[in-house]
């Protein structure tokens, strides 16, 4: 999960790094608070993307009528096609130098990347003058040591005493660890004019995987970079976390428009599925996946979400290749189909095209043809003979037929 700039200077804060003073606004309520204070002022849009600086998001501001201008154009504004809902406002700092700090992992390792010459160009300059940049594996065993710090700071060319940075860098390497970040990222580190060294700006990415061990944070729920999640979103992952065997629901997109569930298994297949859509016309409304040989309940539980998506829906297409070891008769049979069933309201001439293969799927194939005689679902079974991409023209044939049926069938209504 990305943290805005003002979340993570919170957590950098605790960590003891030395943030600027400032305030967060979602409307210009906040501002008159401000006017007894220290002046001019930077204003940021808190954004989860980088790169803002460029893109006209930081402005100064050196009263408080400039300060309501800055606020009022980039609140709601949007840059790089996100939109702006909270501003920074912090105290504008004199720089005299800016510094890169980081610490990430490559190749599995934590690192630590440090530049004397930070800012917004530093992804530049690490091309052009890749010496410019320091990056040094971190020893997982023993953390970040002040010798190394020390080390790292000297290769990078700094002369004098380095007590503080390297102070701060074993800090931010606390930070990281006892997040469990993947990226936390200080640029530029600044050192004033009055020689004091503070974090002007943050970017910090968390590790989804450890959430359940970072109880204390509380940070708003995000899954996308730029929107909140929905609330069918929202009730996917817990149905994800309802036990630990396979994944349902972890992945899980809510897109405004479309009109295909699709539940699909594998990341190849996945992104191959949806492309396949796309290409042919068909838009999906619920993209999620399920695989891991996950619990048929899990997965009876996404299909009744996916299912309870609040718009028209004229297509399901459960779409994968042949699994390796999720079990196919309890994922499709007792999980998809179950929860099709249990799906009050469900009209059974939506077409729903299933491609898969694997363990059990003769099995479940041949219940699932019961099924359709029986139930009289409007149910397609391909295996591996059919390409994702005609099955994905399959799907959006039949839901275009079902389409036209509801259309007929309005029209008919409106002529009585
Ligand atoms: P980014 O473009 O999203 O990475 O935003 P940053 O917060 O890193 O800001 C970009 C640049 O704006 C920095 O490298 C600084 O040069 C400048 N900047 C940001 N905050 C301040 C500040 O408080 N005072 C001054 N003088 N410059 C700032
Ligand atoms: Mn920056």
């Amino acid at each position: 999960m990305r943290l805005y700039e003002y979340e993570g200077k919170l957590l950098f804060g605790k960590a003891g790094i030395r943030v600027p003073e400032g305030q967060v606004l979602d409307n210009e309520a906040g501002l008159k608070s401000m006017e007894g204070d220290i002046w001019p002022k930077a204003v940021k849009a808190q954004i989860l993307k980088g790169g803002r600086g460029k893109a006209g998001g930081i402005t100064f501001a050196g009263n408080p009528q400039e300060l309501k201008n800055s606020v009022k154009s980039l609140l709601g504004s949007s840059i790089h096609n996100e939109e702006v809902k909270y501003i920074l406002v912090e105290e504008k700092l004199a720089i005299e130098k800016e510094y890169y700090l980081s610490i990430t992992y490559r190749s599995d390792l934590p690192v630590v990347i440090f530049s004397q010459h930070g800012g917004v160009d530093v992804e530049e300059l690490s091309k052009k003058k890749p010496s410019a940049v320091i990056m040094e594996p971190i020893d997982i065993h023993t953390g970040l040591k002040s010798k190394q710090a020390r080390k790292i700071l000297r290769e990078a060319g700094i002369k004098g005493d380095v007590d503080e940075l390297t102070d701060i860098m074993l800090k931010l390497f606390k930070c990281f660890y006892a997040n469990d970040a993947l990226l936390a990222e200080i640029n530029p580190l600044v050192q004033t004019k009055d020689g004091l060294f503070i974090a002007a700006d943050s970017k910090m990415e968390l590790d989804d995987e450890a959430a359940f061990r970072q109880t204390n944070l509380k940070l708003p729920e995000r899954r996308d970079f730029a929107r909140k999640t929905t609330p069918i979103e929202m009730l996917a992952l817990k149905n994800d976390q309802m036990d630990t065997r396979g994944a349902a629901g972890r992945m899980f997109y809510e897109i405004p428009g479309g009109d295909i569930v699709i539940l699909a298994s594998g990341g190849g297949t996945s992104s191959e599925a949806l492309d396949s859509l796309y290409l042919h016309g068909g838009k999906p409304a619920i993209f999620t996946e399920y695989s891991g040989n996950p619990t048929a309940e899990k997965v009876k539980g996404l299909t009744k979400i996916a299912l309870s998506y609040p718009g028209k829906l004229h297509g399901i297409w459960i779409v994968g290749g042949r699994a390796n070891f999720t079990d196919i008769y309890e994922t499709l049979v007792n999980g998809i189909m179950t929860g099709i069933k249990e799906t009050e309201g469900f009209d059974k001439r939506i077409p729903i095209v299933i491609r898969r293969s694997g363990l059990r799927d003769m099995e479940a194939f041949s219940t699932l043809r019961l099924m359709r005689n029986s139930d009289k679902f409007n149910l397609f079974l391909r295996g591996m003979e059919t390409s994702i991409s005609d099955s994905a023209k399959l799907l959006i044939h039949h839901a275009n037929n079902y389409k036209k049926i509801l259309k007929e069938e309005k029209n008919g209504n409106a002529h009585k």
